[in-house]
């Protein structure tokens, strides 16, 4: 069976895409390897009729195409956790303290915290998030750590360790690990009147009111009789008018184009011939943060007794927690301690997770209504969480990143600077975009 276009992958960037693509009246094809839509968003219902995000759920107000996206879905956006009354608790090895300042400043470092935020935006200010190959420092920014960098600025640990808590709590990997032109480049993407190197009101302010998933599955809804689901793909061949895209069960389909919204881990497992060595050289060298999520549902939101808005940044098996919705707490796995994650027996995951909680929020945190961990570092599917940019890689990846050879375009999370709903969105319909164009 010909089609116009295939597109690899059902996750917001490929549907995304499939839309415009429909709606530009091509004759499109989606393959998904699961049997449902959305990729790394995906809920799921309370019998009490809450919904429980697992992956992706927050937005922001400088995540202009997925808000985009959403008003033409007809999808209603509410304030996210920020909104929640209370502050943030910060859990350490050594102690807890809620509000500002952590428990382990002294004086002047809330001065230098803050004087660093400042510089931090200013350098971020001078990098292109489409181009930071083209700053005339990229190389060097690229080699350093932020957290060398910050080092280098003469912050003290103390200043240091805050923000890589934030970072932790994030859960893309160590400021010790992450590249500095990366992080100035995700900055200057969604440039913040926060200041700082990440200000939550931009990137996580909002959330969809009937959850994340609604948006992918709203899209799989119009797009309904294009979307295979169950259908893995393990090889793409790439030639002018006639692409052959090859599934696990050895059935072969063809197309004019083909569209990958594949994440990085598993594209890596894809076939892909008839594409330059450099473009694949590019695409192979992404990689992503493993990370796992932990949602725990409880009847009532019992950390606002204690005066905490259930936001926490932490340095044990969590780091992070924040609440989805009522009574909802989400929290973060970060790389740094998958592998501690998976050593533990599965039996005993929840309690001691919920265990971290109940440390900081008090013994209610023992008794949620239900648990949930998605191990989305080691889900065939994903084998990963979001983007991740250690030192080096923004060059190594290099300019390439998100563009397309046609009839081979690329898009996802991971195309765009620093992944997330936005990134999928913004990539998915940009390739569209760039296809119709080209007829
Ligand atoms: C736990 C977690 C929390 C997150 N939190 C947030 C958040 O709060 N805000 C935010 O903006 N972002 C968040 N993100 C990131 C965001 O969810 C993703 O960046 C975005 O959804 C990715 O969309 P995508 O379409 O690029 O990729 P995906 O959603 O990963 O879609 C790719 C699709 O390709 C399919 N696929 C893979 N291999 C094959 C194959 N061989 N053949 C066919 N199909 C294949 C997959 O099954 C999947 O459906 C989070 C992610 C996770 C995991």
């Amino acid at each position: 069976m010909h089609h116009d276009v295939i597109v690899l992958g059902a996750g917001l960037a490929g549907l995304a895409a499939a839309r415009d693509l429909a709606a530009g009246g091509t004759d499109v094809l989606v393959l998904e390897a699961r049997d449902r839509v959305g990729g790394r968003v995906e809920q799921i219902r309370t019998p009490d009729g809450r919904t429980v995000q697992l992956g992706g759920e927050v937005v922001g107000r400088g995540h202009t195409a997925y808000l985009r996206l959403a008003g033409e879905l007809g999808l209603k956006l509410i304030p996210s956790y920020v909104d929640e009354p209370g502050v943030i608790t910060r859990a350490t090895p050594e102690g807890h303290s809620a509000g500002d300042p952590p428990h382990w400043f002294g004086p002047g470092d809330a001065a230098e915290h803050a004087r660093l935020g400042a510089e931090f935006s200013a350098l971020a200010a001078t990098v292109d998030p489409d181009d930071p190959w083209s700053h005339p420092r990229a190389t060097s920014l690229d080699r350093l750590s932020v957290a060398d960098w910050l080092r280098s600025r003469q912050a003290t640990p103390a200043v240091v360790r805050l923000w890589d808590i934030g970072q932790l709590a994030l859960a893309g990997g160590s400021y010790e690990r992450i590249s500095l032109l990366a992080a100035l480049r995700k900055s200057a993407a969604v440039p913040g009147s926060g200041g700082g190197d990440y200000d939550y009101e931009d990137w996580e302010g909002l959330r969809l009111a009937d959850g994340s998933a609604t948006l992918a599955e709203v899209m799989g809804r119009e797009l309904a009789g294009r979307v295979r689901l169950g259908s893995p793909v393990t090889g793409v061949d790439i030639r002018p008018g006639r692409c052959r895209v090859r599934l696990v069960t050895g059935e072969v389909l063809t197309a004019s184009a083909v569209v990958s919204a594949l994440p990085v881990g598993p594209l890596r497992e894809v076939s892909v011939t008839g594409v330059g060595e450099a473009r694949l050289a590019s695409l192979h060298r992404q990689r992503q943060a493993l990370a796992a999520k932990f949602a725990a549902v409880y009847d009532t939101p019992f950390w606002r007794a204690a005066g905490r808005n259930g936001l926490s940044e932490a340095e044990g098996v969590l780091g992070s927690t924040w609440p989805q919705s009522e009574g909802v707490l989400s929290a973060l796995i970060p790389p740094e301690r998958y592998g501690v994650l998976l050593g533990t027996p599965p039996a005993l995951r929840t309690a001691e997770l919920l265990g971290e909680v109940a440390a900081m929020f008090g013994d209610a945190a023992r008794r949620p209504l239900s648990c949930h961990l998605r191990l989305w570092g080691t889900d065939p599917w994903t084998r990963g969480y979001v983007t991740q940019w250690p030192p080096g890689e923004v060059m190594a990846v290099g300019p390439l990143h998100g563009t397309h050879e046609p009839p081979f375009y690329v898009c996802g999370s991971d195309q765009w600077v620093a992944g997330y709903m936005e990134g999928a969105v913004r990539t998915g319909r940009a390739a569209a975009e760039e296809a119709l164009r080209r007829g």
